[in-house]
């Protein structure tokens, strides 16, 4: 099976290169580590996800999990993906060596499990959810929990899931009702439901730690009366043995796509013996859950970017190989004497290679910068510090969980263009890239909801600093741009969309002021799409700027052509993507209001 579903030179080039993660190891948390020992972390993940994960993309998706007598069967590969990503220290990567973690930087963690995803998404998941609750665990739990459920985690011998939706709570966490009792041995029980529950159960797993959000009894009403609970699946003993702790698997729901990943319906207390234990403060489970909330949506918006980037090295693959038609001569007409060209040398080929290419390395500077803003919020040594990269990590979240999941469907769905009607088929990879993408726009949280937390909540956070701190950081690059002859006419353009976003707020505000969030919030996703070409439009001038400055520099790491095809690149996302605000910019503007029901109703 071919290794080429990843660009390694360019992950390294982004990660290294544009983002510096050199700057980051000055940090005294990162100190033990230097450069040469994070590439072979990467290099082994990459050796890893060659031998386990990516073998296996294809049988994952033709024999799903699925539900048999009260427990969900996956593929064998699951087992094997989470032990040695126990034992690779993939799962502790980023925890306290006093946690028994390694202290890496979470950047390279996300650029190593980017690398996981593009190989088979069905997989990481497993490993990274289960990292995701024992962080929840050592953050907010006590001493003893933490000592019961934290090693036996992050050795990838039991499982850790995120449980927040119930039937009648998706996106409006404050509808949950599953509840939790308390008793007087200090335990609480628990009774409720939980669907689409990722990794909730399989027959591998010696236990599931699912980390769960409950009302206990008489709580008020809202988010504000969500508490969050250590709630196994088998309770450990004083003995150290384990004990089934009433948790129900009733289904396992079968999807369009990650069909290998399995996705539950658990029950929690139906023989009223489930047992489960409060974790930080009673009523503030959501502010909890919400707290490590910022890495899951980067891991949201990482894996996207991952399948994009696996569609779009098959579809390049494929452009490459196939003859298909000529090329149009001068005169317009073709020879049918001559050779067949690659489809590769069609214009609309090639646009549909530079959209996927232009998302997907794009994508994956996104994903990168939010996690190198992570990682300065959580090392930074200044409250003014702290400050400026929390407000710059809350600006760039809805982005990075959005652009990947949203531009990464319509890049692999050009990619299964590029392959014509062998697109379609089974015997080629497109349509299941297609598939399995289609779930990062709709779990932790929707595009809907993204949209809104940023036009609703991120732009106005303290009074917009947010979103001034994010310009100013453009605008350095635009100022770095403008000493360049040939990049200076595309910071010019970035600079007047930026100022375009400002007029389209300057068009909205006025209806939050007035108290009408409905009408501010109501083509919220318009904004979110602004704003993540403003973004990405800036990213990929910040990578034409390194490309140019390496190109003139005699001593360079990558080819002539692997940086004059990133100008390439910047130019063709200037020209086919960064225009399309001004039509954004147009419709957010509008005085017509057609979404908002009033009397009656149109939509029939
Ligand atoms: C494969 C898969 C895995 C998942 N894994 C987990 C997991 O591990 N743990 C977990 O707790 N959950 C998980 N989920 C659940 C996921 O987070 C929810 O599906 C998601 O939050 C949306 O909720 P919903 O499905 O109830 O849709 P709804 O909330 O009913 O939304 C339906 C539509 O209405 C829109 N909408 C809803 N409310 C509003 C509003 N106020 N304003 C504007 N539009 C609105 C939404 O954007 C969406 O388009 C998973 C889901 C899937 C499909």
């Amino acid at each position: 099976m071919s290794k080429k579903y990843v660009d390694i030179e360019t992950l390294k080039y982004i990660l290294y290169d544009v983002h510096k993660l050199e700057n980051l190891l000055s940090r005294e948390r990162f100190q033990e580590h230097d450069l040469e020992s994070l590439d072979l972390f990467i290099d082994s993940v990459k050796e890893f996800s060659d031998r386990e994960l990516h073998p296996y993309f294809k049988e994952m998706d033709e024999t799903p999990a699925y539900y048999k007598d009260g427990t969900v069967l996956v593929h064998k590969q699951v087992q094997k993906v989470m032990h040695q990503s126990g034992e690779m220290g993939i799962i502790a990567a980023c925890f306290n060596y006093e946690d028994g973690g390694l202290q890496i930087p979470f950047t390279v963690l996300q650029a190593a499990m980017y690398i996981m995803d593009a190989a088979n998404n069905n997989l990481p998941s497993y490993a990274g959810l289960t990292g995701g609750a024992a962080e929840l665990i050592i953050e907010f739990g006590n001493k003893e929990l933490n000592k019961i459920y934290v090693p036996n985690m992050l050795s990838g011998t039991w499982g850790g899931t995120m449980c927040l939706t119930e039937p009648q709570a998706g996106s409006s966490l404050s509808d949950i009702v599953t509840k939790a009792t308390p008793t007087a041995a200090g335990f609480y029980k628990i009774s409720g439901q939980k669907i689409f529950i990722s990794g909730g159960d399989h027959q591998f797993a010696e236990n599931i730690v699912h980390l769960v959000l409950a009302r206990i009894e008489g709580a008020p009403k809202g988010t504000k009366g969500i508490s969050l609970f250590i709630v196994p699946k088998n309770r450990p003993k004083e003995d150290e043995t384990l004990e089934y702790n009433d948790v129900m698997t009733i289904a396992d729901f079968q999807k369009m796509g990650q069909r290998g990943y399995c996705t539950t319906h658990l029950g929690f207390g139906d023989s009223d013996d489930c047992r489960g234990w409060l974790v930080g403060e009673e009523h503030k489970g959501l502010n909890q859950m919400f707290l490590m909330m910022n890495g899951a949506r980067i891991a949201v918006g990482r894996g996207a970017a991952g399948i994009a980037m696996a569609a779009y090295r098959a579809s390049l693959q494929y452009a490459n190989e196939r003859p298909q038609g000529r090329k149009l001569s001068a005169d317009g007409k073709k020879n049918p004497t001559e050779k067949q060209s690659l489809i590769i040398e069609h214009p609309d080929v090639r646009r549909m290679l530079l959209l996927q290419k232009s998302i997907v390395e794009g994508s994956l500077s996104l994903v990168l910068l939010a996690s190198k803003y992570h990682d300065i919020l959580t090392t930074a040594t200044s409250q003014e510090e702290k400050e400026k990269y929390n407000l710059l990590l809350e600006m760039i979240i809805p982005i990075v969980k959005t652009f990947p999941s949203e531009a990464g469907a319509e890049a692999v769905d050009n990619g299964l263009q590029v392959l014509g009607g062998y697109g379609f088929c089974t015997d080629f990879s497109l349509q299941q890239y297609y598939r399995d993408i289609r779930v990062s726009a709709l779990y932790e949280g929707t595009t809907g909801i993204q949209s809104q937390d940023l036009l609703g909540r991120k732009v106005t956070l303290q009074n917009g600093k947010a979103l001034e701190l994010l310009s100013a950081e453009i605008l350095k690059t635009i100022i770095a741009a403008s000493t360049d002859q040939d990049l200076k006419a595309y910071g010019t353009i970035l600079e007047d969309t930026l100022k375009l976003s400002q007029k389209v707020l300057n068009h909205l505000m006025p209806f939050a002021i007035k108290g009408n969030y409905e009408r501010y919030l109501a083509d919220a996703n318009l904004f979110m799409e602004y704003m993540s070409i403003v973004v990405l439009g800036w990213l990929w001038l910040e990578m034409g700027v390194d490309a140019k400055h390496e190109l003139s520099n005699t001593e360079r790491k990558y080819s002539e052509i692997f940086y004059e095809s990133k100008i390439h690149t910047m130019k063709f996302y200037f020209k086919y993507e960064v225009p399309k605000t001004n039509s954004l910019a147009a419709s957010l503007m509008s005085d017509e209001v057609v979404t908002i029901k009033k009397d009656k109703e149109y939509i029939l």
